[in-house]
């Protein structure tokens, strides 16, 4: 596919002007062809109402319909073939094996999707019948059922450019609740955007949906962002990327004559609790996929185990050589972009001004600064300096951690008491661990979205009970999760229709329930 530099506009191509800008490889810091530039608050009006005029199409087209685009997006995608890949790669620095394994990922979320709306239970449909004769007074027929919110404005992660990108769970899951979408390019991959976006169009094209349900558009700086979030259409916003970037969206949002929700996932630091008895079981291990959940990514992920919490012990001391041991061994990689590895180094730099912090291992190859790329390093600390010092409990995007020792469990109970919200928190542990120190996971339920037992937290499992949220600052609305089909949740809202005879009602309401979607009817759950 020849890339253009367009933005896609409701199905009309506008070539850049204005301020332009390029992708660069991070690996070689090589400019990337073609230009790109900032759509115009014009462009971004147009892109916007043309959604509102799409609106009904799209809310209105049967499940199956909007089934089948989900369907036609992910056949799109793999038409896309390697050449998606290697533009990925080329933008981003991701492997690309990991790209494979992700744009299978994005694959699968959207086949996930359109079953789910095919068999319809996810609607949350209730249906309560009315009883005429019911004393003092008649009960009348009461039902209700999710309905989509109307244009939603996605800005995507730059370290998901498929899976949480273009056509990642923000944009899947809004269409598949029938709202148009309006995506914000990440400027970094530019050209994947530009790729995803196109076979977007395609499979919009393909099912007969019109081009107003999808458009993107391109901007580096915030003013597009700003602007998009700003319109009175949009409806609702799905973002991914910095705890900065996301609290200025949300306050853009709650200051509008109209406020409107901006689902912001924002990252954390993850705490890693290691118990007596994981410690003196299988340290050495535990090690060991500790340094491999820090690095996988080159620490890219927001829910990268950035610190971790352990008593002092002879265990202890055995887990912080080995993992020092480790980190010695892991090459330098390349980071996503250049402002993210300069991040990272001014963040590692600033910990080792920190006194009684200290850098227990790093990366023995020395990183290849003109290629960004990051060492791995692991820091040791004590609780009180962990304590004093607020900064490191906020996020330093990329493969670092902090293995902290704590004299007595009081110590790792009162610091899982005080945690800001976060998206996970780990315990390694024995049962008897678990069983001795219940009152650590009860303080944990109130910080964090998911609590993890002898694993790690990078890896996101995309499934039905999955939470990817959390507390503020970890996300915006601690209720909704931004990964797994519950993420629908966040572009629906329940509609009550009262006294509605059958044959006007939405067809999930209807007494045939032709769909044989789960519903509460009556009180009772059945299909
Ligand atoms: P980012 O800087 O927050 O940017 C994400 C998107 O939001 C971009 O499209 C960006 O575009 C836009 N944006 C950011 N601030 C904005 C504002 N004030 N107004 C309007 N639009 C705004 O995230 P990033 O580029 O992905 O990475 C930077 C840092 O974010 C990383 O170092 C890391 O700390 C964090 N991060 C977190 C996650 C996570 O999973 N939670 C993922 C990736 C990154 P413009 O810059 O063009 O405005």
């Amino acid at each position: 596919m020849t890339l253009t530099g367009h933005h896609f506009i409701a199905g009309r191509e506008a070539a850049p002007h204005g301020h332009l800008f390029h992708a660069f490889n991070p690996s070689t810091s090589a400019q990337l062809e073609p230009a790109y530039g900032d759509a115009t608050h014009a462009e971004a009006d147009e892109a916007l109402r043309a959604a509102e005029a799409a609106f009904d199409a799209l809310r209105l087209a049967t499940p199956e319909t909007r089934a089948d685009l989900l369907d036609a997006i992910a056949d799109e995608i793999t038409a896309l073939g390697d050449a998606l890949l290697e533009r990925a790669h080329a933008e981003c620095g991701l492997p690309m094996a990991r790209l494979t394994g992700e744009r299978g990922r994005a694959i699968g979320q959207c086949k996930l999707f359109a079953s789910l709306i095919r068999e319809g239970s996810w609607a949350d449909a209730r249906v309560d019948h009315a009883i005429p004769d019911r004393q003092p007074l008649p009960k009348p027929d009461v039902r209700r059922v999710m309905m989509p919110l109307g244009p939603v404005v996605v800005f995507g992660a730059s370290n998901f450019p498929f899976a949480i990108g273009v056509i990642g769970t923000d944009t899947v899951c809004a269409l598949a609740a029938g709202c148009p979408v309006v995506v914000k390019g990440h400027p970094a991959h530019p050209g994947t955007c530009e790729m995803l976006g196109r076979a977007v169009l395609n499979a919009l094209h393909k099912v007969g949906l019109p081009a107003g349900c999808f458009s993107l558009l391109h901007g580096k700086g915030n003013d597009i962002g700003t602007t998009l979030v700003k319109h009175p259409i949009t409806q609702a916003v799905g973002f991914t990327g910095s705890l900065r970037g996301g609290r200025a969206l949300m306050d853009v949002a709650a200051a509008r004559p109209h406020p409107i929700p901006v689902y912001a996932e924002m990252g954390s630091v993850n705490p890693v609790f290691v118990l007596p008895g994981a410690l003196k079981e299988r340290a050495s291990k535990i090690a060991e996929a500790y340094i491999g959940s820090v690095t996988m990514g080159v620490g890219q992920f927001c829910t990268n185990p950035a610190i971790v919490l352990g008593l002092k012990s002879d265990g202890l001391q055995q887990f912080i050589s080995n993992a020092a041991a480790m980190a010695s061994k892991v090459a330098p990689q390349t980071m996503l972009h250049r402002g993210i590895c300069e991040a990272y180094q001014a963040g590692t730099a600033v910990w080792r001004t920190i006194n009684g912090l200290e850098l227990a291992g790093q990366s023995e190859t020395a990183p290849a600064e003109t290629a960004s790329q990051a060492a791995c390093r692991i820091f040791t600390t004590t609780i009180d300096v962990l304590e004093g010092n607020s900064e490191l409990n906020r996020e330093v995007f990329g493969p670092c951690s902090i293995i902290t020792e704590c004299p007595g469990l009081d110590d790792m109970l009162r610091y899982a008491n005080s945690l800001e919200g976060q998206l996970t928190a780990t315990i390694h542990g024995t049962v008897d661990d678990l069983r001795e120190f219940a009152p650590l996971v009860r303080a944990l339920e109130k910080k964090v979205g998911r609590i993890i037992f002898n694993g790690f937290p990078t890896g996101i499992e995309v499934c039905p009970s999955m939470h990817h949220g959390g507390p503020y600052p970890a996300a915006s609305h601690s209720f909704f999760t931004s990964i797994g089909t519950a993420s629908i949740y966040r572009f629906v809202r329940p509609v009550c229709y009262q006294g509605f005879p059958e044959e006007a009602l939405p067809e999930l309401l209807q007494d045939a329930n032709p769909r044989g979607a789960m519903r509460i009817v009556d009180g009772e759950l059945k299909r």
